[in-house]
């Protein structure tokens, strides 16, 4: 059972809706610097719709023979809606063919066809309102996939755009289901009465959905930004030493972890020979030329300086020592040059691994300097290690 209501009190519902959402929008559009072009977008198609709305002659605002102002307002807004897709995921918007399509179906809907109870009226302008949400919605399903969402999860978020995409279609297929009651919205209907009501529900659905999609994308970035050295996009100093904590109470279960601290040897000298954007180019390069040596679950970070440690879940010395010296003998081939001048790059590794005994992170680590201590007494460019006393 439908809660009861008439259609011009559930259409005068949704201007005051989308009024809101537009002005929401805009105020979002302002104060956040994330995605202003997308959040005008959006305010311009709730606009849109609520005017649309407004105009439809049921108000009284309009007289009859104008039915198509609302019309032509509804077209824009889901024209809008299609274009706002691409600008969210920062992807050039197709303005051409979404203009000039629209514009063609606004002139026909407005000289040629005989008034909004008609089927061509509705197989015409619901149609193109249809396929602008669809397109949209499959836009959308490509851009999550693309930013490496699962097709599942992509697929959910697309859904409620090809909601409403079917929700348009469904006035065309009732009247062509139904040819002699072809009416427009303001009939007291049961359908009519339905669709109303579900387009109330799913104005509110998308435009709080899209609110938290980008809600998502800004608690990403101010994550991904306090994760990160800003320098070398490796993790930072607390990154790295949460997620150390985390592996060393997983090692209370049984998994063993290791630990491959490095520190760039004679850095100072090639700042001093370079200058200093040379030496930040050599710190960004060894994170780049460092990162292929790793697993998906290892972790790289700057400590500070031109020292960097890397967490290898679920490896022992023996392995950590594989890794380290892969990554010393990578660093040391790599043609490191700074306009024209050739330098080497090399660097001393300390690696450690976890123990049973350890009551804290911090012993491996402290392992692992005295290490590294020891590859820069050795001459530099080599790995060293601090093996576990034997268990007495
Ligand atoms: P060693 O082989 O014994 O490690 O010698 P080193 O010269 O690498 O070590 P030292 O600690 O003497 O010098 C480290 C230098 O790293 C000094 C500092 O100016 C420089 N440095 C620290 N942070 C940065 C940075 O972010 N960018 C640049 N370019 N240099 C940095
Ligand atoms: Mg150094
Ligand atoms: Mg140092």
């Amino acid at each position: 059972m439908l809660p009861a209501a008439d259609p011009v009190s559930l259409i005068a519902a949704l201007v005051v809706l989308f009024g809101i959402a537009a002005v929401v929008w805009l105020m979002i559009a302002a104060g956040l610097r994330e995605s202003p072009g997308a959040c005008a977008c959006l305010s311009g198609a709730n606009a849109a719709l609520g005017a649309s709305f407004l105009l439809h002659e049921a108000l009284g605002l309009v007289s009859p023979q104008h039915y198509w102002w609302s019309d032509l307002l509804s077209l824009i807004a889901f024209a809008l809606i299609r274009l706002a897709v691409p600008v969210v995921g920062e992807r050039p918007a197709p303005w051409r063919s979404v203009g000039g399509a629209t514009i063609a179906v606004g002139i026909v809907v407005a000289r040629f066809t005989d008034g909004p109870d008609t089927l061509g009226h509705k197989l015409l302008i619901y149609g193109a309102m249809a396929a602008l949400a669809m397109l949209a919605a499959v836009d959308a399903w490509r851009l999550l996939r693309a930013r490496g969402l699962a097709p599942r999860a992509a697929l959910a978020l697309a859904a409620p755009l090809m909601a409403v995409g079917l929700l348009l279609l469904a006035r065309p297929v009732e009247a062509l289901l139904a040819p002699g009651r072809t009416a427009d919205i303001d009939v007291a209907s049961d359908f009519n009465i339905a669709w109303l009501w579900a387009s109330l529900v799913l104005a509110l659905l998308i435009n709080g959905w899209i609110a938290f999609l980008l809600l998502m994308k800004l608690v990403l970035e101010i994550r991904r930004l306090t994760e990160r050295d800003p320098l070398t996009d490796a993790l930072n100093r607390r990154a790295l030493s949460e997620a150390v904590d985390a592996e060393h109470s997983r090692q209370m279960r049984g998994h063993g972890y290791a630990l491959v601290l490095l520190d760039m040897d004679r850095f100072k000298q090639l700042n001093d020979t370079l200058g200093h954007a040379a030496g930040d180019a050599a710190l960004k390069a060894l994170v780049r030329v460092l990162r292929p040596c790793l697993r998906e679950v290892d972790r790289l970070a700057r400590l500070g300086g031109e020292e960097f440690c890397v967490l290898l879940p679920h490896t022992g010395i023996a392995g950590a020592a594989l890794v380290a010296e892969r990554m010393r003998a990578l660093l040391a081939g790599y043609a490191f040059a700074w306009e024209g001048q050739a330098w080497t790059l090399t660097a001393s590794f300390g690696i450690a691994e976890s123990s049973a005994a350890d009551v804290s992170a911090a012993e491996v680590l402290r392992r692992a300097d005295q290490a590294l201590y020891r590859a820069k007494a050795q001459g530099r460019n080599v790995v060293q290690a601090v093996e576990l006393e034997p268990a007495r």
